[in-house]
């Protein structure tokens, strides 16, 4: 069963994900990380993407559906499709790409998250510099040992340069405007599962678990 996640920024899309990979082996595809690591090439594409997402924006359709229709294409087994689609556009083309790959075994999987405590993960929210491995400087169970270095790797910890106070509000009001409304579209579809992910991140694991149960292999 491949999953989509669709939630409001820092809602542990990319925690859940790396769960997920980890137990029951699914491939993660972030279109945030393509993006990420497009702007680590530094040219002029790079450019463009980075101002937008300092700015809170999205990305333009066109750019993020070719980096991800790549992606898509050259997956053999299940996937996480984390950030895509996050607007009504993007479900109408994901809707078409996943046609062209006969693509049919998908859940969209809503992680429901107030506001306040999005905010507040957003902005103690750390990332390995080295492994990727996240951690969280507001919440205990999620602080590294020592503050700044990976517990994993040794590396250094930094915050993304789009969880500041300011840019948290404009990707939470896009969410709002732009993504919520993909929501009613898996619903109509019959695709839409609803989970409150306003607890910690291994009560949402295990809720996914137990709904998706026997429609996951673990990982061989
Ligand atoms: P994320 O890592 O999912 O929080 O994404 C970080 C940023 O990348 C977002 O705030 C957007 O600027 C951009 N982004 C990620 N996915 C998309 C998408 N599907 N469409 C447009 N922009 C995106």
């Amino acid at each position: 069963m491949n999953i989509i996640f669709i939630a409001p920024p820092a809602a542990g899309k990319g925690t859940l994900s790396d769960k997920l990979v980890t137990k029951y082996g699914y491939k993660h595809l972030s279109t945030g990380d393509l993006l990420r690591a497009e702007i680590k090439k530094e040219n002029d594409l790079g450019k463009k993407i980075e101002e937008i997402i300092s700015r809170g924006e999205l990305v333009s359709d066109d750019i993020i559906t070719e980096l991800l229709k790549n992606e898509l294409k050259s997956i053999d087994g299940k996937f996480i499709l984390d950030g895509y689609p996050r607007n009504i556009a993007q479900a109408n083309t994901l809707n078409g790409i996943f046609s062209e790959l006969n693509i049919e075994n998908y859940v969209t999987i809503y992680l429901d998250l107030e506001e306040e405590l999005a905010m507040k993960r957003a902005l103690g929210r750390v990332i390995c510099g080295g492994c990727g491995a996240s951690y969280n400087t507001y919440f205990e169970n999620f602080m590294p040992k020592n503050e700044g270095i990976c517990d994993k790797c040794g590396s250094e910890l930094k915050h993304r340069s789009d969880d500041t106070e300011e840019t948290f509000k404009v990707r939470f009001s896009t969410y709002v405007e732009k993504t919520s409304p993909v929501l009613d579209y898996y619903k109509n579809l019959g695709k839409l599962e609803v989970i409150d992910a306003n607890v910690e991140s291994d009560e949402v694991f295990k809720i996914i678990e137990e709904m998706l149960g026997a429609q996951m292999t673990l990982k061989k």
